[in-house]
């Protein structure tokens, strides 16, 4: 057998920006690192090798099994029958249990309501009579979302627009939920990083903008110590009951009347937590990798105001990479309508000058 000189090796399954971050980002705690994909050249094999293959290749599975002393994930969606496979034979953070909750818009429902976390009102949509009779009691505000597999707004169809048969054809007839639409005043998440052995510490709330239900815009923190306070015990109920190490992340919707509505969470590093590159002493990506390795954090502080816009569908030609107001990520993705290519992030003492600085930038770029 190999000595591997007491150097730690993580296991990533997902090869994408949010592997290639979480790498990145953790570069000074000399890690090895072994990433699975199924596709060609995924963003975080322009730091490590890559193995491509399906995320339930038995060959791929053991590999990780013995090379690894931990494994982890950068997408949501693999198979909890791999997590299973290898949680049997070496750590997986977070677990199986963990991520096929997150799978499931239904089932994560189910456990915010059942830890008293306020929701939107929703119903359970098997056949078109479910609709019909869901679109009766929620009425036509309301949004037909696909229990599994949705991501950036996608597998989702807002039922005003069309009639229940259509919108039932629309979403391939497909095992859903109908949630009544938030009449929102903004929506923040809270990003909290669950270590091994010690109680979560958690970033600031995130204010986040989407537009066509994709993150445009975050800007952080969102200053509001009762409102933190509590996405914070929120946070702490769910990770109790799904007994988690590493980052979770869960998005809320802020009611008109200031109450927090949990939308969905994301059992991984997440989109809106990009500003803490720059915007933290430790990042998210490093946190969740420390939490994971049980490497101590002492502690997480932020350094003034953050905003973090993303670059959606084509990576704007001016766009200057050296600068000193902003800094830019290309996670080197070929072009496509909606997809996320890269990011930018913006810090500032003063947020009314880091608002000014958004706007400017948006202008130029977007
Ligand atoms: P995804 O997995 O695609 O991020 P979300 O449920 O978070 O799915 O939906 C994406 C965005 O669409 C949300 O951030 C919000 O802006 C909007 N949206 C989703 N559900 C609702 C709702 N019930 N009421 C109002 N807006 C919603
Ligand atoms: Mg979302």
């Amino acid at each position: 057998m190999e000595i591997r000189e007491n150097k730690m090796r993580i296991g990533i399954l997902g090869g994408g920006q949010l592997a290639m971050m979480m790498i990145q980002m953790s570069e000074k705690h000399n890690i090895d690192f072994i990433v699975v994909d199924p596709s060609d050249n995924p963003p975080a094999s322009k730091y490590v090798q890559c193995i491509k293959s399906d995320y339930n290749d038995k060959g791929s599975l053991d590999l990780l099994i013995t090379e690894c002393d931990v494994v982890t994930i950068d997408f949501e969606n693999v198979p909890s029958e791999a997590l299973k496979y290898l949680e049997n034979k070496v750590s997986v953070y977070p677990g199986s249990y963990a991520v096929e909750i997150c799978q499931d818009r239904l089932k994560e429902k189910n456990i915010f309501n059942g830890c008293n976390i306020p929701t939107t009102e929703f119903r359970t949509v098997n056949s078109i009579s479910d609709l019909s009779l869901a679109i009766e009691i929620l009425g036509n505000d309301s949004i037909l979302k696909s229990r599994r597999l949705g991501y950036d707004g996608k597998n989702q169809i807002t039922i005003n627009k069309y009639s229940a048969e259509e919108a039932w054809r629309l979403s391939g007839e497909t095992e859903s939920i109908l949630e009544k639409k938030v009449d929102f005043k903004t929506e923040v998440s809270i990003i909290g990083v669950c270590p091994k052995s010690s109680e979560t510490i958690f970033y600031p709330l995130v204010e986040n903008f989407h537009r066509d239900g994709i993150l445009n815009l975050s800007i952080a923190p969102y200053e509001n110590p009762k409102l933190q306070k509590l996405a914070e015990s929120y946070h702490n109920k769910i990770t109790k009951e799904l007994n988690y190490t590493g980052v979770l992340v869960i998005e809320f919707f802020l009611d008109k009347s200031g109450n927090l509505i949990a939308n969905e969470m994301a059992p991984r590093v997440h989109n809106s937590g990009h500003w803490t590159n720059e915007g933290a002493n430790i990042s998210q990506f490093e946190a969740h990798i420390m939490a994971i390795a049980d490497i101590n954090i002492k502690n997480i502080s932020v350094n003034g105001n953050s905003a973090m816009l993303n670059i959606i569908s084509k990576m704007p030609k001016n766009i200057n990479k050296s600068n000193n107001t902003y800094k830019v990520y290309d996670y080197g993705k070929s072009e496509r309508l909606n997809r996320k290519l890269g990011h930018i992030t913006i810090t500032n003492d003063d947020k009314k000058d880091l608002i000014e600085n958004v706007n400017k930038i948006s202008k130029s770029f977007f």
